[in-house]
């Protein structure tokens, strides 16, 4: 069969968790014991050689039924001509997101959205491949306007145009090989959120804040929210350990009601925090705008649990966020992402995104780095999230030297799991989670290794 007649012949979908709740890995005022998970998507076509990979993220129960919902889109996916799936992902997220019954679920919103985002990612992972770029590149190395025709605009014309959007990447372009060259040199700022997750021990904290220092990080996160005379512990003995010079961001997960959340981020001031970010319902514009409003100079961030496009724009337009932290894996793939970037750039606010979980940080630095090369040519108050946990997972792990994350270089969305350690951690079948679940078998740790 020639390439030109290629097809997508199947959707093969993963149910993987890693069983992190038991080093409270990832733990935080709402969430105390996840266990990281990836709703994963292999993409197969009849060409041969390349397939498209994907996931979205969850933290344990209910990834099985991410997956069933992953598995309701296939329908749209398999018999797609590659070579017009790879030339438009715009076209399948827009049949994917409109697909009239599954929208009810939304619309746009929660696990089906999520679902769209895990296949629309792989689709894209796949075209990147076949144009021999990482994902960063080859947005970068696209047309403007043909970046504007992946962009769903609908909801979003009160706030930005597709003739605005145009001109942005237009101007984005402007001295793009310069910083294309740089960001292989530099690579592009990190924050690390390894120190702060709110079941480690005070001494934990403070040699992982100092490692983080000494490695080249200038910016912390401290998870907080759960006990104030906790929080107020901490951050001093953080604080106390990174110095006056480093950033130091604060996370409360969602944990509370408006005025509280302007009272306990106030009562912390005194360690001089960056920002707050998740203060209260990630769906609550006005709330925000207010919270942001009490606790400055303290920023407002918030973003990974933003629904879709229509909330960020929202969130922009309220004045409700300082940092707007939007999430690989929570919207519906690149095609929204685009939206949300180009919504940034036009009001002027910095994207530090979210990342951690399984594959995020992978996912994520792709969208920063073509947002620095081709679309706001900044990195200034600009950093991704890392956490240091599950890259051995990936065949194309980030890596970090001096607070960075270094630009990739090989082709794709750097989505893609090795063989094994699908193997070992697929749920409830896999090596790891069969002899967890056999009595009197030792157990083996979150590594894998007995
Ligand atoms: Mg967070």
């Amino acid at each position: 069969m020639s390439a030109t007649q290629a097809r997508i012949t199947a959707v093969d979908t993963y149910d993987i968790r890693f069983p992190t709740s038991r080093e409270l890995d990832g733990s935080d005022a709402m969430n105390p014991d996840p266990d990281y998970s990836a709703a994963y998507v292999v993409l197969r076509t009849s060409a041969g050689g390349h397939e498209g990979h994907g996931f979205t993220f969850t933290i344990g129960r209910g990834n099985d039924v991410q997956v069933a919902a992953v598995d309701a889109l296939s329908q749209h996916v398999v018999g797609r001509p590659v070579v017009e799936l790879c030339a438009d992902p715009g076209t399948l997220y827009r049949d994917l997101i409109g697909d009239s019954q599954l929208r009810w679920l939304g619309p746009e919103k929660g696990v089906m959205h999520m679902a769209v985002g895990a296949v629309v990612n792989a689709a894209w992972d796949l075209a990147a491949k076949r144009a021999g770029k990482p994902l960063w590149r080859f947005l970068a190395d696209a047309d403007p306007a043909w970046l504007v025709s992946q962009v769903d605009f609908r909801y979003l014309t009160d706030a930005l145009t597709p003739d605005e959007a145009l001109a942005l990447l237009r101007e984005g372009k402007q001295g793009a090989d310069d910083r294309a060259a740089d960001l292989l040199r530099r690579g592009y700022p990190a924050y690390t959120t390894s120190p702060g997750w709110l079941g480690y021990s005070d001494e934990k904290l403070t040699r992982l804040a100092r490692k983080a220092v000494a490695e080249g990080f200038t910016q912390i996160k401290l998870k907080v929210g759960a006990d104030l005379a906790d929080d107020v512990r901490r951050c001093r003995a953080a604080r106390l350990a990174v110095g006056p010079d480093i950033r130091m961001a604060l996370d409360a997960n969602q944990r509370w009601n408006v005025a509280e959340a302007v009272e306990w981020t106030k009562a912390l001031a005194e360690f001089d925090p960056y920002w707050i970010e998740e203060p209260t319902s990630p769906d609550d514009v006005l709330g925000h705008a207010t919270i942001r409003r009490g606790v400055h100079p303290v920023k407002v961030a918030t973003g990974e649990h933003v629904h879709n496009r229509v909330v960020f724009k929202q969130l922009l337009q309220a004045g409700a966020l300082d940092v707007l932290q939007l999430d690989a894996a929570r919207v519906a793939g690149v095609n929204e992402n685009l939206a949300v970037l180009l919504l940034a750039a036009k009001f002027g606010v910095p994207v530090c995104p979210h990342a951690g979980g399984v594959g995020l940080c992978e996912l994520v630095q792709h969208l920063s780095m073509f947002d620095y090369v081709a679309l706001t040519g900044t990195t200034e108050d600009r950093a991704i999230e890392y956490v240091d946990h599950l890259h051995q997972h990936f065949v194309d792990p980030v890596t970090i030297s001096d607070g960075h994350y270094r630009a990739p270089t090989s082709p794709g969305f750097s989505a893609e799991m090795h063989r094994a350690g699908i193997d070992t951690y697929r749920y409830p079948d896999g090596r790891f989670w069969t002899a967890d679940a056999t009595p009197g078998e030792p157990g083996t740790d979150k590594e894998g290794h007995a």
